[in-house]
């Protein structure tokens, strides 16, 4: 399928997910189960048509690389379960692992809890040319040290930084990171991948029944799930507070796990058609080397 066609698919399938300007945005508006017009069952065309999204990823990113002026940032957020693994493996299955960087962000450790929150991250930006992803990211401070507040003790942060309003002073800045990434050439999309809790009690059991899966199981995560509604207490304030048009959220339904992978490689060549890559044009210069080089190697017979 020809690349203009598929991009403007990826707008469509995208769009309807995009938060650009939080102000009015709730989290009960998206439906976890939401399959927009492949009515949830239809999952061999979503498949089909990832495929054809995975080639043209793979076309837009060479661009972005020879032209080496823009770099994506993807940032992925999600409840444990919702597939965010997933969806990296089959989105980036078709991109030239050169032009790609993926980072996990764990429990920070004892240097990197020396350092400012954003610091660690800022480390593993992806460079121009190249696409990042971050599997989870900065926003953990604004999520799961918000609903253990118990973490931010481990942070040694100055008493007298540590005021009432803390988290939303991480807003801000994190809302001044991201304008400051945009206008020095950072395209940025975040991702998250909206999973209802029943669904995540079906993913957990299947893994605790599949040997396969069992690796994944972690019973921290099961005990995780006694504050799902403050987790999605945070992720609504999150989103609404740091959705701006230059680094949207994509509130992505993640019970069918086709679908997300189709809607996060959607908003993700939605983002790189925008920005009119090209493969540079060489010099005239260049051009007559290149003429020059061509008859050379034709003017001998080996
Ligand atoms: P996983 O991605 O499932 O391997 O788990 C990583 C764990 O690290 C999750 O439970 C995250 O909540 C946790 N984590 C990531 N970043 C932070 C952070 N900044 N502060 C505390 N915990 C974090
Ligand atoms: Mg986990």
């Amino acid at each position: 399928m020809k690349l203009s066609r598929v991009v403007a698919r990826a707008g469509k399938l995208s769009r309807p997910f995009r938060v650009t300007n939080g102000r009015r945005f709730r989290l009960t508006d998206v439906d976890p189960g939401d399959a927009l017009d492949f009515g949830g069952k239809d999952k061999s065309r979503a498949v089909e048509e990832l495929a054809q999204q995975v080639e043209a990823l793979s076309q837009l990113q060479e661009r972005l690389y020879a032209q080496d002026r823009w770099a994506l940032l993807a940032v992925i957020q999600a409840m444990d379960a919702a597939g965010k693994d997933g969806a990296i493996k089959h989105v980036m299955s078709g991109v030239n692992p050169q032009g790609c960087q993926v980072f996990s962000f764990k429990v920070p450790n004892s240097e990197e809890l020396d350092h400012d929150y954003l610091w660690r991250c800022v480390r593993c930006l992806p460079e121009r040319g190249r696409i990042g992803i971050f599997n989870r990211s900065y926003y953990e401070e604004v999520l799961v040290v918000r609903v253990h507040p118990e973490l931010l003790e481990r942070q040694k942060l100055p008493a007298a930084v540590r005021g009432r309003n803390l988290f939303q002073e991480r807003f801000e800045d994190i809302r001044h990171f991201e304008h400051h990434l945009a206008r020095n050439g950072t395209a940025i999309c975040k991702f998250f991948l909206h999973m209802s809790k029943e669904e995540q009690k079906k993913r957990f059991l299947a893994r605790l029944e599949e040997p396969e899966k069992q690796w994944k199981f972690s019973a921290v995560d099961v005990r995780e799930r006694r504050y799902w509604n403050q987790y999605m207490h945070a992720y609504e304030d999150a989103i609404r507070s740091t959705a701006t048009a230059h680094a949207p959220w994509y509130v992505v339904p993640a019970d069918h796990k086709w679908f997300t992978r189709l809607v996060v490689s959607s908003a993700i060549i939605d983002t790189l058609a925008g920005l009119d890559l090209r493969y540079p044009e060489p010099p005239p210069s260049a051009k007559r080397e290149l003429q020059a080089a061509k008859e050379e190697l034709m003017k001998r017979r080996t």
